[in-house]
């Protein structure tokens, strides 16, 4: 795959869909990428892990779902990685601390500079700055609120997923 193409997606609010859509036409959104040449990598934290209220097979069910829907469609999810510590735990991989995008760099040989951070929470948008990627915001609720409180920025903003996808499309 070439560089330069590598898309890393936050799970909640980007991925676990917003009420009036459904996982497939996520899926939809996430083939029309991968189709094109996009690597998809997800990368969220999952606190909920280490203190029980996010079940580890809960969790891998819906990455199983998602890379099926994504199948299912000609394309591929290429890797799902996640820190399941908490804040207290002073891990190295909880975004923003830069762990996960480590590991992304080293397992798709990819600089985080060419990478694109697809996601509504504040902490992508640090990470992006720590590690030199892009961030483009989809405007869900939390989204919204990530863009008014982060001030100062120039952000780039989506309406909603399938509106990422067509931008990556025109932009990369
Ligand atoms: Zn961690």
């Amino acid at each position: 795959m070439a560089s330069g193409k590598l898309v890393v997606l936050d799970r909640t609010g980007v991925l676990q869909p917003p009420a009036e859509h459904s996982l497939a036409w996520v899926a939809d959104a996430l083939a029309r990428l991968s189709n094109a040449g996009f690597t998809l990598v997800v990368a969220s934290n999952e606190p909920g892990i280490s203190t029980g209220d996010l079940d580890l097979d809960e969790l891998e069910g819906f990455h199983t779902r998602l890379s099926e829907l994504v199948e299912n469609r000609g394309g591929t999810v290429a890797g799902f990685f996640y820190c399941p510590h908490t804040d207290a735990e002073q891990c190295h991989c909880r975004k923003p601390k830069t762990g996960l995008i480590d590991a992304i760099e080293l397992e798709f040989a990819t600089p985080a500079n060419d990478m694109v951070l697809l996601t509504d929470q504040r902490c992508d948008l640090l990470l992006a700055e720590a590690t030199g990627a892009t961030a483009l915001v989809v405007l869900t609720d939390q989204g919204h609120n990530t863009q008014v409180n982060y001030q100062g920025a120039d952000l780039t903003t989506c309406a909603n997923l399938a509106a990422a996808a067509e931008y990556l499309l025109a932009h990369y």
